[in-house]
């Protein structure tokens, strides 16, 4: 068994990741989170909003998972969320074409269909299941679509990402943050991506979960109020540069900044939060790096792009968040479909002195010559540039008729006006998380498999360990009764209660030896256990044990959930929480 065959059986076998529609034989891309799964999810992304709504001064917002065309055409998702699609011709089973390839040449995924197709030609590349004949290579869109509304309904999709309803959402979210740069909004939800073959378990899922931000920034000032908290953090980057070489570099953020790096302070500042996150939820410092993407891999609109990457076993570097700026491509798009200027008006710190050239048509004149149309030909009139106006006849084109407009019906001069803002376009950084993902490569890098001591030695050869942090452990406390005599459940039962007063997730287990209830529960990352002896009926005390030493300590019932939370969340030495024996 390789790690991720081990960490997968561990996450079926005690609860925390399930094959989805398993009493029905399953269907590849989805997951269950179980019940300890869900803790530890739910757990990873309270973090999240911890550092990136609440530290942020952000705020969450919640909008559909289904969306309406005209978003997607608008995103760019109808005309181009496609992945290469290859079926067999015989057995018809279908492969993303890039795939096929990627051991042929190395960035198979910046190469059309065409290249595709004669690169499986040429190698005589077969289908991998059954050796068959693969069919010619086309564009298979990623979005689940459905109806909206009965009979022929309207055309709905699922959406391919979070991030589009903040956009469409843009001017109420202008006005409640009193159009004031920079805001972000975030949103914690479901995404779907009808993925060619995803057959890389949690990693390339058909329905994941996304915590996006959409900060939305003056286009002109990009630099960050509170880089500075960032600006010695060391991280393991590799650049385009970088890539070139093969090597990855150790600098800190503010030399990325300062050689030119990354773009500019907002892209770094997000670098950084995303650093810090990864390393809070549990990821292994040396086995992150961020990785830019080059030119050709880089969107189009995209003017800096990073993607953090985390080191697994089984895949090598996977991407867990890309980081980007997408400058004003999504408001512009939304304001070309939707017809509605999606900007902010900002006020000049003083009003400045504009001349500029204004046009006034004369509506006394125009409205007995054109009637119903005046309205129509005063706008076009505005739009046109003084040579234009200077003519006899004015020429202009109204609902595809030419119209004539005598000279005499138009005003137009230079003037000198007192101008006191602008309308904007705000530019938006967007950092783009996959929880499920980062639920993997928290498992992973938590997994451990060491051999037992003596002292704590039940038969096994080794014992399996989720080393989480405290802060994501879905049990914190394992409360145990040495024995399932009723003297000892009695008190085992009253810490328990008090325990989960205090706010602690707390699991209670008499069933089995103490041993292999200790094992228990480091195989699911129970960073302390309390257990209950013939000890405490004489003195009330209990023994503290601690998963990643093993260590014990003998301590007071009384006070013993202020003990355990400040072993939780304050981080107290564990000899200071009583007595080594
Ligand atoms: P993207 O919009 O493709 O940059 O995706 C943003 C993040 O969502 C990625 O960094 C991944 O962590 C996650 N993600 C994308 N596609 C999937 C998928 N099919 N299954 C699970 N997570 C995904």
């Amino acid at each position: 068994m390789d790690k991720y065959e081990q960490v997968i059986e561990l996450a079926k076998r005690r609860g925390f990741l399930w094959n989805s529609f398993e009493l029905y034989g399953g269907t590849a891309g989805f997951y269950d989170y179980g019940p300890l799964g869900c803790t530890l999810k739910r757990r990873i992304e309270q973090i999240w909003r911890d550092m990136f709504v609440i530290q942020e001064g952000f705020m969450e917002i919640e909008t559909p998972t289904v969306g309406i065309e005209s978003v997607f055409v608008a995103s760019g998702h109808v005309a181009g969320f496609s992945d290469p699609l290859c079926e067999c011709k015989v057995c018809g089973e279908a492969f993303r074409a890039d795939h096929l390839v990627e051991k042929i040449v190395p960035v198979a995924d910046a190469l059309s269909n065409e290249e595709l197709d004669r690169i499986i030609r040429e190698n005589h590349v077969k289908c991998p299941e059954c050796e068959g004949e693969l069919g010619e290579t086309y564009e298979f869109n990623l979005m689940f679509k459905t109806r909206i509304g009965p009979g022929a309904g309207r055309q709905g999709y699922m959406r391919p990402e979070t991030a589009q309803g903040m956009f469409v959402d843009f001017l109420r979210l202008a006005r409640f943050y009193r159009e004031k740069l920079p805001f972000g909004a975030t949103q914690i939800g479901k995404s779907y991506r009808n993925e060619i073959s995803p057959r890389q378990g949690v990693i390339r899922l058909r329905e994941f979960t996304q915590a996006e931000a959409e900060i939305f920034i003056d286009p002109n000032d990009k630099s960050h109020p509170n880089i500075g908290r960032f600006a010695d953090t060391v991280l393991n980057l590799y650049s385009g540069a970088a890539q070139e070489k093969g090597e990855i570099e150790r600098l800190t953020l503010g030399e990325a900044l300062e050689k030119g790096i990354i773009a500019h302070e907002f892209l770094a500042y997000q670098i950084g939060l995303t650093n810090l996150f990864l390393q809070r939820v549990g990821v292994s410092p040396d086995m992150l790096r961020f990785r830019q993407h080059k030119k050709d891999e880089m969107a189009h609109y995209a003017m800096d792009c990073w993607d953090a990457e985390v080191s697994t076993d089984r895949f090598g570097w996977i991407e867990v968040v890309g980081i980007a700026d997408r400058t004003d491509y999504d408001l512009c798009s939304h304001a070309a479909v939707s017809r509605t200027e999606l900007s902010i008006y900002r006020e000049y710190p003083k009003p400045r002195m504009v001349t500029r050239f204004c046009v006034k048509p004369d509506m006394g004149k125009l409205g007995p010559l054109f009637k119903g149309k005046a309205k129509a030909v005063a706008e076009a009139l505005k739009a046109l540039s003084r040579e234009e106006l200077e003519k006899e006849d004015i020429r202009i084109n109204v609902d595809s008729e030419d119209i004539i407009v005598p000279g005499d019906a138009v005003e137009f001069a230079e003037e000198t006006v007192r101008v006191s803002g602008e309308n904007i376009v705000p530019h938006v950084v967007e950092p783009s998380f996959g929880i499920d993902r980062i639920f993997y490569t928290v498992l992973e890098h938590a997994f451990d498999v060491e051999a037992v001591p003596a002292k704590e030695d039940i038969g096994e050869e080794s014992r399996i360990i989720l080393r989480f942090r405290n802060e994501v452990s879905p049990v914190q406390v394992a409360v145990l009764p040495l024995l399932t005599r009723e003297e000892l459940i009695g008190p085992a039962r009253k810490i328990e209660a008090r325990l989960r007063e205090k706010g602690l997730l707390v699991s209670y287990d008499d069933s089995g030896t103490i041993g292999r209830r200790y094992r228990r529960n480091d195989e699911i990352g129970t960073p302390y256990s309390v257990t209950v002896d013939y000890e405490t009926l004489e003195d009330n005390t209990v023994t503290i044990r601690e998963r990643d030493s093993m260590k014990q300590v003998r301590t007071p019932i009384e006070g013993i959930e202020d003990v355990l939370y400040d072993l939780m969340y304050r981080g107290r030495d564990f000899e200071s929480a009583g007595t080594a024996f």
